[in-house]
């Protein structure tokens, strides 16, 4: 028997869904309003039963919707999109129940509240907070105005994914002449041949999946295909470019905007931005602002200097005497192997993705003291995905994950962590185990050989396994602060980006790093050249994150629905100040930037950049004590890792590094800044 059996993927009744869904939202109003009829609430009484029942509900939909994003198909979206206005009608309804409100009002105004532990306390100031946020306090006609917008919200954030989805698939580049291919590695142009062979047709086909773009956009030296690339990539879901018009997502980032406005007028802030930061660790828009402006003057300077030796290096060496947009990546490719003599491609045979996996494995046995099991016989949703159980070292279960590492078509795009099941402790009495989804869009094994992974995929995979840790390792027995739920999102990249660092250490890189053919590990020549280029362009790449943090936040801070094309204008006033490479007219970059239209970043993409300072900060403490000094991860674990959304990040950090963050060590470790 087990009361911590996996999840269900293959055998789900779609088509019962929908019914099923009622039936449990049903239910739960039911056991709802019969909770609110007792004399008197308390934790025992209210918010353990609500908690069990918000976790059946999230138990159910949770692979439903991972379904919907990794292996989408047009019934599973029919369904989705059924589901959707149900499950915000219902979240609404809870959250403007004054009755529930006021229940919980009274335990937090009750003796007893001073008696329950951090934790349950940090649940209530949340669900407090919530409840203000979805319009308790709104009268009953703008209480129904703001679950209106909710609802469309859910449905135009939901119609932006499926745009970028269905643009990225409707368009490839197939090629039958095989000069073409000259300058792209083997690896991309094997992917090709396979990817044609799979569509029967003769040749190679480029598709616009991350690894397939790259292969050329990085490495082909047809200039004219690399712009036909380009083009079509920059201008997924738009009015403009080999598909203008289909999918275009102008409109629905316009609905967007306008209906996150409203809601948050309603609300009474003056703009979104200001509603984002209701539940962010930065509370004041002009904080994020100056945050952001610090960091382009630390960067313009270095970054203007990096794009003029880019250029003049694309002149002298490859004559090319203007830089186009779809040069940019191919000539830094090109100065990056003539200045540190190193190629991602070089790379790639050290980095098979088993030594990959069970490096990683061992390097975090080593600072939390777990046990990585693979899990055999379990239930899956496709045949490239993989099951892995986390041991304590006294063996008793802790977690499990899964794994889905290889783009194909209807995955969703990018790399991402998600929650299936979060750690919990149940009614009875028993820990509900966390479990965790790892997807990334890796460039999938050809034959039977191992897939062979880029340096920079090695690093999005200790990204998205930093997350998982912090979802996996909490210690925390409340659903709404365990794992990374209560973290305000301007925190939640801590773990992640702190994790990369592990990707780029010599001791680390160890043990992850073995050549597919010889199995000799990464030699130290090589670590040392690619440690040198570690910060090749860091300063450019650290202006392009800036440019799509205050688009973000200024679109959000000043949106207008009276002006038109503000979108438009937004990111071209921000480019104009502190852009240093060209960006072509046609480039619609903003309609396929689903983090912020589609996923939680809305007004939040700052978030990377706040985050990667505490990253940053924490990781130089291990920078001085060693990385694999087991006292300062033991600390990191027990306080950032394990209890997360329990405390306020600021209070978690300060138990961990002993003061507050320094914006210096992120510009440092960038090699932004010299070290004093
Ligand atoms: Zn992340």
């Amino acid at each position: 028997m087990s009361n911590n059996v996996l999840a269900q993927f293959s055998n789900i009744n779609l088509s019962a869904v929908p019914e099923k869904l009622d039936s449990i939202l049903n239910a739960n109003r039911k056991q709802l309003n019969t909770l609110l009829t007792q004399p008197s609430f308390n934790w025992d009484n209210l918010l353990a039963p609500i908690e069990e029942m918000d976790d059946q509900l999230s138990q159910f939909w949770s692979p439903i919707s991972h379904l919907n994003a990794v292996v989408n198909s047009p019934e599973l979206r029919g369904v989705y999109h059924q589901c959707l206005p149900k499950l915000s009608e219902y979240a609404s309804e809870i959250g403007q129940n004054e009755t529930f409100f006021n229940a919980i009002k009274s335990i937090a105004d009750s003796d007893a509240f001073q008696q329950l532990d951090k934790a349950q306390q940090q649940v209530i100031h949340h669900a407090l907070r919530d409840f203000k946020l979805a319009g308790v306090a709104l009268s009953p006609e703008n209480k129904k105005q703001f679950r209106e917008l909710v609802k469309q919200l859910s449905q135009l954030t939901t119609q932006f994914e499926d745009n970028v989805l269905d643009a990225s698939q409707g368009w490839v580049k197939h090629i039958t002449d095989q000069s073409e291919l000259s300058g792209i590695p083997e690896h991309g142009i094997r992917t090709a041949a396979e990817v044609a062979k799979q569509k029967n047709k003769s040749g190679w086909i480029f598709t616009l999946e991350i690894p397939s773009y790259l292969a050329v956009i990085m490495h082909a030296d047809s200039r004219a295909l690399r712009e036909t690339m380009y083009r079509a990539y920059t201008t997924r879901a738009s009015d403009q470019g080999p598909n203008a018009g289909h999918w275009d997502n102008s409109q629905v980032m316009q609905n967007i905007l306008q209906k996150r406005l409203s809601l948050a007028q309603l609300l009474n802030f003056n703009n979104y931005a200001e509603r984002s930061l209701a539940t962010k660790m930065v509370r004041q828009t002009q904080h994020v602002l100056d945050f952001l402006q610090k960091l382009v003057d630390a960067s313009l300077s270095r970054a203007r200097e990096e794009y003029q030796a880019l250029k003049a290096y694309a002149q002298s060496e490859l004559g090319l005497e203007t830089l186009a947009a779809w040069d940019i990546s191919y000539v830094s490719e090109k100065l990056r192997e003539q200045r540190y003599n190193i190629s991602e491609e070089e790379l790639r045979p050290y980095f098979p993705l088993p030594k990959v996996l069970s490096g990683l494995f061992q390097i975090v046995k080593q600072l939390f003291n777990i046990n990585i099991k693979p899990v055999d016989g379990f239930d899956r949703w496709h045949d490239d995905v993989r099951c892995y159980a986390v041991y304590n070292s006294d063996d008793s279960l802790i977690a499990h994950f899964y794994l889905d590492l290889y783009a194909r078509e209807n995955k969703r795009g990018g790399a991402w962590m998600d929650d299936c099941r979060i750690r919990r402790k149940r009614l009875s009495g028993d820990i509900q185990t966390p479990i965790a989804f790892l997807t990334c869009n890796f460039s999938a094994p050809i034959n039977d050989a191992s897939a062979l992974l880029t340096h920079s995929e090695v690093v999005t995979l200790f990204h998205e396994f930093g997350h998982s840790l912090q979802h996996m390792l909490t210690k925390i027995d409340y659903a709404d602060v365990s794992g990374i739920n209560g973290i305000p999102w301007d925190a939640v990249e801590v773990a992640s980006q702190f994790l990369e660092n592990w990707a780029w250490e010599k001791e680390s890189i160890a043990l992850i790093s073995e050549h597919y053919k010889t199995h000799e590990p990464l030699p130290d020549e090589l670590y040392q050249r690619m440690h040198r280029a570690k910060n090749f362009q860091a300063a450019m790449m650290m202006l392009r994150q800036l440019e799509f943090s205050l688009f973000d936040f200024k679109l959000h801070l000043a949106f207008d629905p009276k002006q038109s094309n503000q979108v438009q204008k937004t990111l071209d006033e921000i480019r104009n100040t502190l852009s240093v490479i060209p960006v072509p007219e046609f480039n619609r970059f903003q309609h396929s930037f689903s983090h912020i239209f589609a996923g939680g970043y809305a007004a939040g993409y700052y978030s990377y950049k706040w985050a990667e300072v505490m990253a940053a900060d924490a990781f130089s403490l291990f920078k001085e004590k060693g990385i694999f000094d087991r006292s300062t991860s033991q600390k990191f674990l027990e306080t950032i890792l394990a209890s997360g959304g329990a405390y306020e990040p600021l209070e978690l950090f300060i138990a961990f590094r002993g003061r507050e963050p320094k914006i210096d060590a992120l510009l440092k470790q960038e090699g932004i800044q010299q070290s004093a």
